[in-house]
């Protein structure tokens, strides 16, 4: 187990990753993990099983495995991922924080929302893909470099 996190209850969101010490802003907290999927395979599986999987390519997902499929989302995050596979603090993180990062950094495929009980002052209220955030939203993730690398494609130089 990682000295780093360790995994808890979260309020209202099932389990989550909690930090066990301070986590440095750029920090590496975990490598996701996992089978590859096609989004017909992701499709397919059943709606009450926990984990979402990460979307990585237009098509294709990782099928998360522990600890990374603990990691909940958060419309104001502490956390995103860096080179599509490697979570990273965007802040210090304290000791007993939940580490959380923006599904939305992640996803591109136009089938997914999910309701959002982040209850965030920001909170956006339901999940959708990185084209649905608001613009300033767009940038700030594109300029901390944690927006999956097949969307930056797209979005990254207009
Ligand atoms: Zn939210």
């Amino acid at each position: 187990m990682s000295s780093l996190f360790q995994i808890q209850e979260s309020y209202g969101t099932g389990r989550g990753l909690f930090a066990t010490r301070l986590l440095k802003r750029g920090e590496q907290i975990l490598e996701f993990t996992g089978p590859i999927i096609s989004l017909e395979q992701a499709l397919q599986k059943p709606a009450d099983k926990l984990g979402f999987p990460l979307q990585i390519g237009s098509r294709e997902y990782i099928d998360l495995e522990e600890p990374g499929v603990w990691v909940n989302h958060s419309c104001l995050p502490n956390a995103g991922i860096s080179k599509d596979i490697f979570l990273v603090a965007i802040k210090d993180i304290l000791p007993g924080e939940e580490i959380v990062y923006d599904y939305s950094t992640t996803m591109d495929d136009h089938t997914w929302t999910l309701e959002c009980r982040c209850r965030s002052h920001n909170c956006r209220g339901l999940i959708r893909d990185f084209k649905d955030l608001p613009y300033d939203e767009q940038r700030k993730y594109l300029e901390q470099n944690i927006v999956q690398s097949f969307i930056r494609e797209k979005w990254g130089d207009e």
